[in-house]
């Protein structure tokens, strides 16, 4: 009852109008009142105004805007940001096929969750977009660097060009006292972590080029806990690629097995994957114990679950993209997507896929996985692929914000 005393108290104070001024100028939205007493905004009249998009789906309502999704469970008082449910006085609904939001989307949701870019004026009713600008990150050693101007007339995208900013986390396996394999066929000296860093600075650039803005997991030779890779992929972060190299014991005709793979998050399918899987969660073992972070419980719960359904697909999308780009490129073969429970995914709010690139137990594959053409083409194949996925998503989202 709480819920809707708030709201008559809500509405009794309710503008009978919000202003959204941005660079596109000002645009006035009626405010309703919804059967409850809540003032609501028509959807479709506030995301015009905001630049941005929405889209019913079942019981759900998605709110495209400042390139981040809301979802608003219909007529039930949340918001999930980010896979966590925020508590709302009264939530969106559909009257009539018309579907509204909640006033405080603007008064409050928007400029809480985005202060870097929307202020909510209450004297004047009025909300003030400041447009789209990189956040930076609070960290020295993960900076969100902003790409330089798009090469024109440079590599053109596969699958088409981008209209908006996208931010990609690109995380170099292994680190520090974690050598991650030892690189049987590698130059001397070289291990894992040192391809996996080399293989991640050079992505970066190619992303970087394409106009993709980057975040690093690292940059150097140090360790980042499994656990804390992931969390570098959060709200200004549109999809994580973590990239490793295979290897097998060694055994009878171990150095024949070659080729490239591309995981992402789930039970492990296969036994092979279930070896992958195991031997790259294997790196827990250098990190310093902590105190593990309390689960989520009940409402908040579930539906951090569903919104994992849904990057499982996109994450699925992603690395067939990058296992058919690299085909192009790496004649070490094709492996396949696989799906397997990678701990460093399993932190990631975003798309996340882990390629394999190939094997350091593999002379062929060892020697591509460490020259310089080789390594520069496969991670402008892995770069196309990002950028085909994410031209992909903004069709399907038809965000124009
Ligand atoms: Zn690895």
């Amino acid at each position: 009852m709480t819920g809707l005393w708030l709201a008559l108290a809500l509405a009794a104070g309710a503008p009978s109008a919000v202003t959204i001024a941005s660079v596109r100028g000002e645009q006035r939205v009626p405010v309703s009142i919804g059967a409850d007493g809540a003032p609501m905004l028509q959807a479709r009249a506030l995301l015009a105004a905001l630049g941005g998009t929405f889209k019913q789906q079942d019981a759900w309502l998605d709110v495209f805007v400042a390139r981040q999704q809301l979802r608003f469970l219909l007529a039930t008082p949340y918001v999930v940001f980010d896979g966590r449910a925020q508590p709302l006085v009264s939530g969106a609904i559909v009257q009539r096929d018309t579907a509204y939001l909640p006033l405080q989307l603007v008064t409050d949701v928007l400029p809480r969750l985005f202060a870097e870019r929307y202020r909510y004026d209450v004297e004047a009713a009025r909300l003030m977009d400041a447009g789209w600008q990189l956040v930076k990150g609070s960290g020295e050693a993960a900076p969100i660097e902003a790409p330089p101007k798009a090469r024109r007339g440079g590599a053109a995208p596969a699958g088409g060009t981008l209209r908006h900013q996208h931010v990609v986390t690109v995380d170099a396996g292994h680190g520090g006292v974690d050598p991650g394999n030892p690189g049987v066929f590698f130059p001397a000296g070289m291990k894992e972590k040192d391809v996996t860093l080399q293989m991640s600075l050079l992505l970066r650039d190619e992303l970087r080029s394409r106009g993709i803005a980057v975040r690093m997991t690292r940059t150097r030779d140090t360790l980042i806990a499994l656990g804390d890779r992931g969390a570098f992929c959060t709200e200004e972060c549109d999809l994580f690629v973590s990239l490793h190299v295979n290897s097998l014991p060694r055994r009878r005709g171990s150095s024949d097995v070659r080729g490239f793979e591309t995981f992402f998050l789930a039970e492990a399918k296969t036994e092979d994957a279930e070896r992958v899987a195991k031997m790259e969660n294997e790196a827990v073992r250098f990190e310093p114990e902590t105190e593990a972070t309390a689960e989520q419980q009940g409402l908040d719960f579930i539906l951090k679950d569903l919104a994992a359904n849904e990057y499982l697909r996109e994450s699925a999308r992603l690395a067939e993209l990058i296992q058919s780009q690299l085909g192009n490129v790496n004649p070490g073969g094709d492996r396949g997507v696989k799906q397997a429970g990678f701990m460093v995914l399993t932190t990631a709010r975003r798309p996340a896929v882990l390629v394999e690139m190939g094997y350091s137990t593999n002379p062929a594959d060892a020697r591509l996985l460490t020259s310089k053409g080789s390594q520069q083409r496969m991670a402008a194949a892995i770069a196309d692929a990002v950028v085909g996925y994410l031209a992909d998503y903004e069709r399907k989202t038809g965000d124009d914000s």
